[in-house]
């Protein structure tokens, strides 16, 4: 049966073609979904060979134009190793302490949402009130440090990067959503995708001023662990990639 598998590889350079590949698609993703906003949000993936070192989309192009040949590697104090673009300067110091303190971090996502942004005002983690949610259940963190300020200064990067811990998700108050994975590119970015989503709903039961029916602990325990897994997530965004792949070649230029 067609099914995809999570690839294995044979060489560094093999892995780091499909990390870079997966990236774009990610990034493309995004401009899909509407997660754009100015030069604002960045996606990271880490090296499979120099993991002190990331790939990310480079600074003030357009999601929709990121492409294999502009991304750029760049190093956790911020030198751009390779590329020929600038690396977003508020982009690099959360992203480069988040990595840096949690080395099993493999990818990043960050961008100005507008239902992220809304509920990252209200300083709450989300209600469980459904299985999408419930795949951030005891998994996700609101972060109230540097709070709406821009977080250039290596200090406030820290203080997030600590908050953030283990967790999948953050919602940085009054600033927007970030989203690791310790598996893929794929996975942090379908959870970013599902949690903009989760958002939105709650927002959306919040405003109809009914009371919502609330998933019990048991069962949002369960949810996270057989649906909201790193695979899972994975497996969710190669519907994606495959998508854009077959209408956006340009992405592998
Ligand atoms: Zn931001």
């Amino acid at each position: 049966m067609i099914f995809p598998e999570v690839p294995t590889f044979s060489s560094f350079a093999e892995e780091r073609e499909y990390r870079k590949k997966h990236l774009v698609a990610a990034v493309r993703a995004f401009a899909q979904q509407g997660f754009d906003y100015g030069f604002a949000g960045h996606l990271t993936v880490r090296d499979p060979e120099h993991k002190d070192l990331y790939w990310t989309n480079p600074m003030c192009v357009h999601f929709s134009q990121v492409k294999l040949s502009n991304l750029i590697l760049a190093d956790h104090d911020g030198n751009v190793v390779e590329g020929k673009y600038a690396v977003n300067r508020a982009g690099f110091v959360l992203h480069s302490s988040i990595h840096a303190a949690n080395p099993e971090i493999v990818a990043m996502c960050h961008a100005h949402t507008t239902y992220g942004t809304a509920w990252c005002t209200t300083g709450r983690p989300l209600d469980m009130i459904s299985q999408d949610a419930a795949c951030f259940y005891e998994n996700h963190v609101v972060i109230g440090a540097s709070a709406g300020a821009v977080a250039v200064e290596k200090q406030s990067g820290k203080s997030v990067a600590e908050m953030f811990g283990n967790n999948r998700a953050a919602l940085h108050q009054n600033h927007g959503l970030l989203t690791a994975s310790h598996h893929s590119i794929d996975d942090a970015a379908f959870w970013f995708i599902a949690l903009e989503r989760c958002c939105q709903v709650q927002l959306l039961v919040e405003a109809s001023g009914v009371k919502p029916k609330t998933v019990s602990e048991k069962s949002a325990r369960y949810s996270r662990e057989h649906v909201g897994n790193d695979f899972i997530g994975w497996l969710h965004f190669q519907t994606i990639y495959n998508h854009l792949a077959a209408t956006q070649p340009d992405m592998f230029d």
